[in-house]
């Protein structure tokens, strides 16, 4: 299959003005100028910007349809209290509703590969069928009572996830925070191989407990039975990092409570760190600190984070939405910088680097359009800028949203 757009935009390398890609059975095998295009049939996208999906590194899909049930708590432990109660409510059916009304949502604002916290894996065989989206799911471990078994639970989401691997894309674990989590925890997923992704950092009430061993959560994981032995001389960071957590294939989620030392660990462990503007301006937390983290080199991506951390009863689950908000909080990034974080940062992040998030020979077919009448040099300007769905959707060879010209045919 050969496509023709106004501009393709393949990340990987620089834009081309009157471009084409061409499509064998689910992969990419060239991308360049139409002068060079092989003598076959085209589908022409005309007046668009052709570029990868795109990658969103951190969502709970199963919110979804808590969008906007949360009034903006006092504190960051209230509102863990909230969604406690409201999880407390959720059957099976409404769990699945909300996981694909999420997965529908994603695709249809051009996210085409998505890192889930997944809190219910005896849903997910019929889940992963039910959406094209390449999910990148990460199993939701809490566990912190002394007396449970951490490596034995560890085990039984290992032995379930060989006889349960996602159709397409990958599994990973995930720790939930140090604040719901035990030391064992921590080292039984570090021995583990696969992708981790871990809440660190988020909050002031998690910083407090950690650096000085007080405060809202400390005292509410503590009537829950966490023993809190290990709180009052390290930072969450530094706390995940000596129990072997932080590490090349971990996604340290949110990452907003962070110390010079901190930034500088992260660096050296080569975590990527996910932000999530939308859910980072809801919590009203100090400001993200992009800029110290982006010169100690550390791999940036942006992600939704769920619906339940928003106000908007009419927010859905676009990375169109997150780049605008993080280009308005920091003015002076370019706008290349910000779309890279929803593309090859992010696809870096979920170990999908080369397969996902650019256009290049051998990436998955996972390809958007948004409407552009412009100049190349605007193209990715516009896509930061855009508002809504898109026009098109590609995942795996496949048209999940076909462009206009071939949705009129049909
Ligand atoms: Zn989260």
């Amino acid at each position: 299959m050969l496509l023709r757009a106004r501009v393709v935009l393949p990340l990987s390398q620089p834009p081309i003005e009157d471009g084409f890609v061409r499509v064998v059975k689910n992969r990419v095998t060239t991308v360049g100028g139409w002068a060079d295009a092989p003598d076959e049939p085209v589908i022409d996208l005309g007046e668009v910007i052709l570029l990868p999906g795109l990658v969103n590194a951190h969502c709970h899909l199963d919110y979804t349809d808590f969008v906007g049930a949360i009034p903006p708590p006092k504190s960051f432990t209230d509102w863990i209290d909230a969604i406690v109660d409201l999880k407390a409510e959720v059957d099976d059916a409404a769990h699945a509703d909300s996981w694909r009304h999420g997965a529908d949502q994603c695709l249809r604002y051009g996210t085409t590969t998505l890192g889930n916290i997944e809190s219910r894996p005896d849903q997910l065989p019929h889940l992963w069928l039910a959406t094209p989206l390449r999910v990148v799911s990460f199993f939701e471990l809490i566990l912190f009572k002394p007396e449970s078994n951490a490596a034995q639970a560890v085990e039984d989401v290992e032995s379930w996830l060989t006889a349960n691997l996602p159709p397409q894309g990958r599994a990973g674990l995930s720790p939930h925070a140090p604040y719901t989590t035990n030391a064992d925890l921590l080292e039984a997923c570090g021995r583990k191989t696969r992708p981790l992704a871990i809440h660190l950092a988020e909050s002031a009430d998690e910083h407090e407990m950690f650096c000085h061993g007080r405060g809202r959560m400390f005292e509410r994981v503590a009537s829950a039975g966490r023993v809190n032995s290990d709180c009052g001389f390290n930072s969450p960071i530094a706390h995940a990092a000596a129990h072997s957590v932080l590490r090349a294939s971990t996604l340290a989620i949110h990452a907003n409570y962070l110390s010079e030392t901190d930034v500088k660990q992260l660096a050296k462990s080569q975590a990527s760190v996910v932000h999530c503007p939308r859910s980072h301006e809801y919590f009203r937390h100090e400001p993200f600190n992009e800029a110290d983290l982006s010169k100690a080199g550390v791999n940036l991506c942006l992600g939704t984070d769920s619906l339940a951390t928003t106000c908007d009863k009419e927010a859905e689950l676009s990375l169109f939405d997150e780049m605008r908000l993080h280009a308005a909080s920091f003015p002076s990034l370019r706008a290349e910088t910000i779309l890279r974080r929803t593309t090859l940062n992010a696809a870096a992040a979920l170990g999908m680097g080369g397969e996902v998030g650019g256009i290049n020979e051998g990436a998955f077919a996972d390809l958007i359009t948004i409407p552009f009448g412009g100049n190349v040099a605007g193209a990715v300007e516009a896509v930061v800028r855009h508002e809504g769905p898109v026009q098109a959707v590609m995942v795996d060879g496949q048209w999940e949203v076909p462009p206009p010209s071939l949705a009129a045919r049909e």
